[in-house]
């Protein structure tokens, strides 16, 4: 199965609840590099409190990334306090599939 993308928007923190309602998501897989963090590997500003209003609003949150530098996602996960894969391989199916029974079992 090809994906191809519904929405394109400038960076994460666009992606709001009424977004997600409107698509039905409950969940959300995240890559890491140009994604949470920038090309100098800092923290998107503000993407604490982005990530945060999410969870509290029963959004699950899982980041998958290819990097196989475990530190640089485990740090941008703690930051955010969510689960990760690295060194996932996409686009192959194996992460993706991982990602979401993470997600899952940490639905309600
Ligand atoms: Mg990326």
């Amino acid at each position: 199965m090809k994906l191809y993308p519904k929405l394109y928007l400038n960076n994460v923190k666009e992606i709001t609840i009424s977004i997600l309602n409107k698509y039905k998501l409950k969940g959300l897989i995240l890559d890491v590099d140009n994604t949470l963090i920038d090309y100098s590997k800092n923290l998107l500003e503000g993407t604490e409190s982005w990530a945060e209003s999410l969870k509290t609003k029963g959004i699950k949150l899982c980041i998958l990334s290819n990097s196989n530098h475990k530190n640089k996602v485990e740090i941008v996960a703690q930051k955010l306090n969510i689960p990760y894969i690295y060194f996932a391989k996409k686009p192959l199916k194996k992460g993706f599939k991982k990602a979401q029974n993470i997600l899952r079992s940490r639905a309600k």
